[in-house]
């Protein structure tokens, strides 16, 4: 994580210094988002390369950002990137899983790495050229486009306690790890993000997941579910750049420069962002409502949820090369990035629990 930043505001510093140099071509682009203009922090990435593209180009660069209550196509982008209606969008992989199953795994998968281990394996393990291959078929390029971290295994409105628990339970739940839940036998809808309250509230649905308590506290949802399990399902969802790349080809070097490294700044951004809401909201949650009982799923059920996601995610590889070349990659590079996080990040943290016994 740390030489996320260090690169990212060297090449920035970079940038800024060659500026005077710079062509003074006009470029005016249009991003659109899949979410709605005031769902912070998401939004706070593209406004953010916005910004900074202006700037750095003395205003001969802009990007005009466009929320889904605009545009209507929250779940679109991908092809108005493509369409060339939009030179870039701004939204999560996992949503084009139903055009390339392996888009998931630029975005997270269920029990896969933590953000700062799949920030490794983007920039330093193999991820960026995989991910380039997946959508060159789209005519788009891809890029990081900020983390939420270990997202909160969603809100309950009963305690689960065993597998049966599970079975025939309404859940919200996207993903792969919508499919895994689905092969424990519950009942998996998807619903957009505005009808989420209500319909937990009003028992459509008996649970639901969103992200993690800097979201949450928006939407309500600790006020009518007491349960707020722990993750397993999304370890360090990341948010996605599209650019369209007959776009990006037609930009001036010092513009594709500006771009690049403004993108990477503003996931960086993100990261941070999400994670000191999240603590905020946390304690605020904590503070306001002392009844919110943190779980964690028990064992036997986290086993058979690993196993049916295993045996999903070797179901994909037998029937799709792609797939499987992408999945291999980040278990080898999970596996020698684990063996780190366990003896530095994960030991310290363990180190200090112990202590305080
Ligand atoms: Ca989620």
């Amino acid at each position: 994580m740390k030489s996320v930043f260090r690169v990212a505001a060297a090449t920035i510093a970079l940038a800024l210094f060659a500026a005077p140099a710079m062509a003074a071509e006009k470029v005016h682009w249009k991003l659109a988002m899949s979410w709605s203009s005031t769902l912070t922090p998401f939004v706070n990435a593209p406004n953010s390369v916005a910004k900074m593209v202006e700037e750095m180009s003395g205003g001969n660069f802009t990007i005009r950002v466009e929320g889904a209550e605009k545009h209507k196509a929250p779940l679109g982008v991908l092809d108005m990137t493509k369409g060339g209606q939009y030179e870039m969008g701004h939204s999560a992989s996992y949503y084009w899983k139903g055009k390339d199953i392996s888009t998931v795994f630029y975005c997270t998968v269920p029990f896969g790495m933590n953000a700062d281990e799949q920030y490794g394996w983007f920039y330093h393990g193999g991820g960026m050229e995989l991910m380039a291959k997946t959508y060159d078929k789209f005519g788009v390029m891809n890029f990081p486009g900020g983390n939420t971290g270990v997202q909160m295994g969603g809100w309950f409105q009963k305690e689960i306690n065993s597998l049966e628990d599970l079975k025939g339970l309404k859940m919200r739940i996207p993903g792969m790890a919508g499919e895994v839940f689905a092969k424990l036998g519950v009942n998996v809808t998807n619903i957009p993000p505005g009808e989420l309250y209500t319909s937990l509230d009003r028992g459509t649905i008996d649970a639901l997941e969103w992200v993690g308590p800097a979201m949450d506290i928006k939407m309500g949802f600790h006020k009518i579910a007491p349960y707020y399990y722990t993750g397993w399902h999304e370890p360090a969802t990341e948010l996605q750049f599209l650019v369209n790349k007959k776009a990006y080809d037609k930009l001036p070097a010092e513009y594709k420069t500006m771009l690049v490294t403004a993108m990477k700044a503003a996931t960086a951004d993100m990261f941070i962002d999400n994670f000191a809401g999240s603590a905020e909201a946390w304690s605020q949650m904590q503070t306001e409502f002392p009844n919110i009982k943190v779980k964690t799923f028990p064992k036997e059920v986290l086993k058979v949820m690993k196993k049916a996601s295993d045996e999903l995610m070797n179901e994909y590889a037998a029937s799709d090369p792609v797939f499987k070349e992408v999945m291999d990659s980040q278990l080898a590079y999970a596996k020698k990035a684990r063996a780190w996080t366990n003896i530095s990040e994960y030991n310290y943290i363990q180190t200090l629990q112990e202590l305080a016994e």
